[in-house]
């Protein structure tokens, strides 16, 4: 995954495309993320004890991880992630890079 929990990102598809917003939640075996105010699901749900009037619900549903792109933290701008393989002392680390000014994240 080129992204994970708590990055801001940027959608390039579909309805919200060019909407910003903080990622939730990621599921890495199915490739998708949930993202804060993108991609609302109404949901029609019936009365219940926590929600006694029932009623519609909105829920931000799971997006494809390739619809969207990180914003650097650094530069704020959407940016391809690139892989830093750092050795050091034998160790290998897979950094995340922005490809705009190198920071990484
Ligand atoms: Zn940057």
């Amino acid at each position: 995954m080129h992204v994970k929990k708590d990055d801001t990102v940027v959608i390039l598809t579909g309805n919200d495309r060019g909407k910003r917003g903080r990622i939730l939640k990621v599921y890495p075996d199915k490739n998708r993320v949930v993202v804060e105010g993108v991609r609302f699901m109404k949901r029609h749900t019936k009365p219940s004890p926590k929600n006694q009037s029932g009623g519609i619900v909105k829920k931000e549903a799971a997006i494809n991880a390739s619809n969207v792109m990180v914003i650097c933290p650094s530069c704020s701008t959407p940016t391809r992630v690139g892989r830093k393989k750092i050795t050091e002392e034998g160790r290998k680390n897979t950094m995340r890079s922005c490809a705009k000014c190198s920071e990484v994240f």
